[in-house]
């Protein structure tokens, strides 16, 4: 029920400016997002890999219509990218990227080609540095509106990257059609069940309809020849697709477990602990607000905690 006015609230810029008035130290803020630096992200990666899990990194941002800041997030990824590298951390880390960071929705300057050119040049230069510093690079997936510019840049990427990953959401109603597109060889599928708020037309609304779609999206990836990478903290999609990757042969390795930082944690060590891949999302940056709106409305529960911390900021 508070799904959708959460969602709705993680595109207002005006709460936005009140919330993101509090500290990321702040319980609720610190519990999703280990920091605001460089430093903080490389730290909470080599405590991660310290307990035998990977991490994808994601410097906070999204929907940018200012080309500097695009241009800073881009810099910040050199950045860390260089860092884990001097720290040896590359074999077990990658970098997560959303497009609209990166100037997906610029405005046409000067007949340049608009957003969609400015986000494939930078996510070139990305890939680029992360091919140097021996990792890869994944496109996080936006709402449904940016679906096929990203999985056109993805393609125009993968000519030069094919290590590039991609993210498809289950609660798209296409989705099934683009696991298949997508389970080649070489190819690196995220798949979650979507974030953002969408509608009926595009995309499924009720929980058991968006797990139905999971599913079937899971028996496409892991019957392909792809590598799946199964982002969900649901109990139930865990076991499914470890049953449905033995019945294909697939031994740990040929696929992940992917979970968000600060959930469910000890899932995360268990699966770990018995031979899978897990690798942990680890968001970092200031612009935390949008990112940990999405989680609240995932999980109202934590509603109270949150207003909590809001009140108490002062
Ligand atoms: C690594 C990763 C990357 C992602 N990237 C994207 C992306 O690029 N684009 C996008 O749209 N979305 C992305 N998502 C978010 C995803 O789409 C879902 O919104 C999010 O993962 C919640 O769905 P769920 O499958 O975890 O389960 P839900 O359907 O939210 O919950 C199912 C069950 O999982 C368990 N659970 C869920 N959350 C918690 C929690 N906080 N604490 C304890 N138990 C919990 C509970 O048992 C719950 O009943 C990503 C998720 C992950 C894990």
């Amino acid at each position: 029920m508070l799904r959708q006015p959460l969602l709705l609230l993680a595109r207002s810029a005006a709460v936005k400016q009140l919330v993101s008035a509090m500290p990321v130290s702040a319980g609720i803020v610190h519990s999703h997002v280990p920091g605001e630096t460089t430093e903080a992200a490389v730290e909470a990666t080599a405590g991660l890999a310290d307990e035998g899990l990977l991490a994808t990194l994601d410097f906070l941002g999204e929907d940018t219509l200012d080309a500097e800041q695009a241009e800073a997030t881009v810099q910040a990824y050199l950045d860390l990218l260089r860092e884990l590298s001097a720290r040896g951390l590359t074999r077990g880390a990658e970098v997560s990227v959303k497009l609209s960071a990166i100037g997906q929705f610029l405005p046409d300057a000067a007949g340049f080609g608009g957003g969609h050119k400015i986000a494939l040049e930078n996510a070139r230069t990305i890939c680029r540095a992360a091919r140097n510093a021996g990792t890869t690079v994944t496109l996080d997936m936006e709402d449904h509106t940016t679906t096929d510019s990203t999985l056109t840049i993805l393609r125009e990427l993968r000519k030069d990257f094919p290590e590039t990953g991609a993210v498809l959401q289950a609660m798209l109603h296409r989705t099934e059609a683009d696991c298949r597109a997508l389970a080649h060889e070489g190819s690196r599928v995220r798949l979650c069940k979507g974030a953002y708020l969408e509608p009926e037309t595009v995309a499924f609304q009720e929980r058991l309809e968006i797990d139905k779609a999971y599913v079937r999206c899971l028996k496409v990836l892991l019957a392909g020849e792809g590598y799946p990478m199964i982002a969900t903290h649901d109990p139930r999609m865990i076991e499914i697709a470890s049953s449905l990757a033995s019945r294909h042969g697939r031994a740990p390795g040929s696929y992940e477990f992917q979970m968000l930082y600060g959930i469910r944690p000890d899932e995360q060590r268990r699966l770990a602990g018995k031979g899978e891949r897990v690798r942990v999302y680890v968001p970092y940056g200031t612009e935390w607000y949008g990112y940990l709106m999405r989680r609240l409305a995932e999980r109202p529960q934590n509603l109270t905690f949150f207003l909590r911390s809001l009140i108490s900021k002062s």
